[in-house]
């Protein structure tokens, strides 16, 4: 595994590499990253990972300074995984020279995510242009875990580059918790919480199927978990997978639910 800490290594390193997989992470790794690098290492010649904390997708100073950073142990991981290159910019190597980012967001792509984190996805999009115009890969493998985000990076990415995104399932523990970097930031109390939660999630997304009144159930369980578990929730929709419009039927559709316990932030979908 070649570790690349600049432009300079970047270059030097890919300059006659063809047949490229990606995986953009922002580290603290856990098996859901695990299952997008083994796909690229099944799928591609050569797999390069990255970590990057990119400031300009959080919304929030104080998210961004306790986003969880376990390098050392990241480095491990990838490894024992055999991936060819990691690739581990410093701010100045993603944003020199300062550009101001000129993206700007359909009206209609407001909603869920960018809705309520004002500019994140501005940043994502941002940063994944700059990486895959650095990078070249021929394949990108993001998770459906952030669905949304994958939407959009297929919509306002991928047509501009020529990456394929592939998009990856979501991989959950026993209990039905999608694993997230985030996680780490739970007491272990919280953290069985949230696997209540999810369990929930899954039985209310079932329950869905076999009802008239889908609008309802939603908002007795927005209720109900709030009132027994304590939590916030920014949203709990039901949408189109394809569209992402608000949808009144299971079929083809996804259960879209971000919510936060204490000040931990977490999204899903199902
Ligand atoms: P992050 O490090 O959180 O920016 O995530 C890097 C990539 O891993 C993104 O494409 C995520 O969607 C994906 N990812 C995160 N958690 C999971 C999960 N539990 N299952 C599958 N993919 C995931």
């Amino acid at each position: 595994m070649k570790i690349l800490l600049s432009n300079n290594d970047l270059n030097e390193a890919l300059y006659d590499v063809s047949n490229l997989g990606f995986v953009p992470t922002m580290g603290s790794l856990h098996k859901g990253h695990i299952s997008l690098i083994k796909k690229s290492l099944k799928e591609c010649k050569k797999t390069i990972v990255s970590i990057f904390i990119n400031p300009t997708q959080f919304n929030n100073k104080i998210d961004f300074k306790k986003y969880p950073r376990n390098n050392k142990k990241d480095m491990s991981i990838l490894k024992k995984l055999k991936i060819d290159f990691l690739y581990m910019p410093k701010v100045e190597d993603i944003y020199y020279p300062k550009r101001k980012a000129s993206i700007k967001l359909k009206k209609k792509d407001k909603i869920l995510c960018a809705k309520f984190r004002k500019g994140h996805f501005e940043g994502v999009i941002d940063v994944m242009e700059r990486l895959t115009k650095k990078i070249k890969p021929q394949k990108i493998y993001m998770g459906e875990k952030d669905y949304q985000q994958l939407y959009l990076i297929k919509k306002y990415v991928q047509k501009k580059y020529n990456a394929k995104i592939i998009s990856c399932k979501t991989v959950r523990d026993n209990n039905k918790l999608a694993f997230s970097s985030r996680n780490i930031l739970l007491s272990k109390y919280e953290l069985t919480q949230a696997r209540k939660i999810s369990k929930e999630i899954f039985l209310l997304k079932k329950k869905l199927s076999k009802s008239k009144n889908i609008k309802k159930l939603i908002i007795n369980k927005r209720k109900e978990l709030i009132d027994s578990f304590n939590i916030k929730f920014d949203y709990i929709e039901l949408r189109d997978k394809f569209s992402l419009k608000v949808s009144n039927k299971v079929k083809n559709s996804k259960l879209f639910i971000a919510y936060f316990i204490k000040k931990i932030r977490l999204i899903d979908n199902f």
